[in-house]
């Protein structure tokens, strides 16, 4: 059994694991592999093993990366900061944007969608930690952005995603993961729709992400080793 082979069923025994200590369905939490970083070939060897999901954080990398990954059936989500005028390549390259944090990127990827005749699926980035330095929208802004992107007919706006702050000990993202869990029960309430998915969770944390919720966990270093 190769590295990757025995992380990758390490994981998925630890998102199993989680799920059933939290009296969750174990298929109701999907592992995005995230291969920044990482080539083509990498991305086939763990696409073989049969993982379907893949992230990556950078336009210019994936816009070299994707087309030549040699596998049908990939699921690709952009999971980092996407700028106004990189909207078209990233329609172009992924299923799922995790990262819409303003009504202006939003409403791009509104207008480009629509003259492609086609609709995205989206997440919203949430800053739960409310850290200066990190995207996502706040906490208190989230409400009216839900109301905006659900507004728009090119968006399927499907959940919610963080990246809390890191923590040496994974009980200490906890909180924050919970946090998340309940802004997005208090958004549904006051909107009266549905958000299934929340995607947190990384290397360090995803097993207490599965205990509070993740439907998508987003692991990188666990899987493919570390970066350079
Ligand atoms: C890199 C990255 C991850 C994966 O991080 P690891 O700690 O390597 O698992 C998850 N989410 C986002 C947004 C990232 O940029």
């Amino acid at each position: 059994m190769t590295d990757i082979e025995a992380n990758l069923r390490r994981i998925r025994e630890q998102i199993e694991t989680a799920a059933r200590k939290a009296e969750r369905d174990p298929d109701a939490v999907r592992l995005l592999a995230v291969s920044k970083t990482f080539g083509a070939e990498r991305v086939e060897e763990v696409a073989r093993l049969g993982q379907t999901l893949f992230g990556e954080n950078r336009i210019q990398e994936a816009q070299s990366k994707i087309p030549a990954v040699n596998r049908p059936g990939l699921e690709w989500h952009l999971i980092g900061h996407l700028q106004s005028n990189k909207v078209r390549q990233a329609v172009g390259l992924f299923h799922v944007i995790e990262s819409v944090d303003t009504e202006k990127l939003a409403r791009r990827l509104d207008q480009v969608c629509s003259e492609a005749d086609r609709t995205l699926q989206v997440l919203i980035q949430t800053n739960i930690g409310d850290e200066e330095q990190k995207s996502g929208v706040s906490a208190d802004a989230l409400l009216p952005l839900v109301r905006v992107v659900a507004s728009l007919e090119h968006l399927d706006l499907r959940g919610l995603m963080a990246i809390p702050p890191f923590f040496e000990d994974p009980e200490c993202t906890r909180p924050y993961f919970r946090r998340l869990f309940e802004l997005r029960s208090r958004v549904e309430d006051r909107l009266g729709l549905r958000l299934p998915e929340l995607s947190m969770g990384m290397s360090q944390d995803f097993p207490v992400a599965v205990e509070e919720g993740a439907t998508i966990v987003r692991v990188g270093t666990a899987l493919f080793g570390r970066r350079d």
